[in-house]
């Protein structure tokens, strides 16, 4: 069984259709694959029906954007209810939040002297509804002021550079309740990826398993190099998590990040879907 689950499409910062998306799974001869577009569910309904044309299991998930003490962490929930209105509220507000702070780093931009406006970051989100840096990033590209996201993040948009501006995101705690609440199943996404190691450290990961049910924890991801996986495997095996493996897919907007780069082991697939099952959340369809 090939099974990735963690990958977006252009209802978040990807650039494959849900759609399309879904026949590339097929095509790297994925048998599972699940949307996890940033902080909305919308592209869920389309890439299940693509699914089902192409006879490819989508289950549906979301990566939400959370924070520990300020710092950025990602959490993906899988099999969550679509209408837990708790949940809907908060993401509503993650992603006014988005909108809200584009002025404020197109402001930044223009005062380094770069020629850009809201409008060009808009027409690069198109229909999502969920804007985010990649799209300033590809704004950046489409005027010719760095080659790619990559080098948009690294000169201006990573956090701690002069076109960063932080946005509301959801206490990590709180959102783990929150999938919890909806009936899902909670990993957190590339917990050591980008300097996080301090941030999610092995004590506290503890107490998000003790204190709030924590799940799992995605453990092969591009952004984890082999030691890294060798520490998270052996930590998540210990606290007794589920252990994913994912692409984390952006379509031409990562490089390296491939579908079926890395994946999840079919027994850890299987705990996804019974813990899903037994709280009555949505299973693939
Ligand atoms: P935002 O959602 O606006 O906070 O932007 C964060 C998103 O940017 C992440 O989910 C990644 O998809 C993307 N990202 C972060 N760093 C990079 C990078 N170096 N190159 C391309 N995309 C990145
Ligand atoms: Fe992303
Ligand atoms: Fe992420
Ligand atoms: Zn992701």
């Amino acid at each position: 069984m090939r099974i990735d689950l963690h990958t977006h499409s252009t209802v978040s910062d990807g650039t494959d259709t849900p759609t399309g998306l879904v026949l590339g799974a097929v095509a790297a001869d994925l048998d599972v694959v699940a949307l996890t577009d940033h902080d909305t569910f919308d592209g869920l309904v389309e890439a299940q029906e693509a699914g089902r044309r192409a006879g490819i299991t989508v289950l549906g998930g979301i990566e939400i954007s959370c924070e520990r003490d300020g710092h950025p962490v990602h959490l993906v929930g899988y099999g969550c209810e679509r209408t837990s209105p708790r949940l809907l509220t908060e993401l509503a507000r993650v992603r006014s939040a988005r909108a809200g702070r584009l002025p404020a780093m197109v402001d930044r931009l223009v005062s380094l002297g770069l020629e850009l406006s809201v409008d060009d970051v808009l027409a690069e989100a198109g229909a999502s509804p969920s804007v985010g840096r990649p799209h300033v990033a590809d704004a950046l590209v489409g005027k010719g002021y760095v080659a790619d996201r990559d080098e948009a993040f690294r000169v201006y948009l990573a956090e701690g550079r002069p076109g960063y501006v932080p946005r509301y995101s959801i206490p990590l705690e709180r959102a783990i309740d929150l999938v919890h609440a909806a009936r899902g199943v909670a990993v957190i996404a590339h917990p050591w990826g980008r300097g996080n190691r301090d941030v999610l450290s092995a004590p506290y990961v503890e107490s998000l398993v003790r204190e709030h049910g924590l799940d799992g924890i995605e453990v092969d991801h591009q952004d984890h190099d082999a030691a890294t996986r060798a520490l998270l495997f052996e930590m998540g095996g210990r606290l007794g998590l589920i252990r994913t493996g994912s692409s984390d897919y952006h379509g031409r907007g990562k490089r390296d990040h491939d579908l079926g780069c890395n994946l999840t082991r079919a027994s850890a697939y299987r705990d996804i879907l019974r813990r899903i099952g037994e709280r009555g959340g949505e299973l693939p369809r």
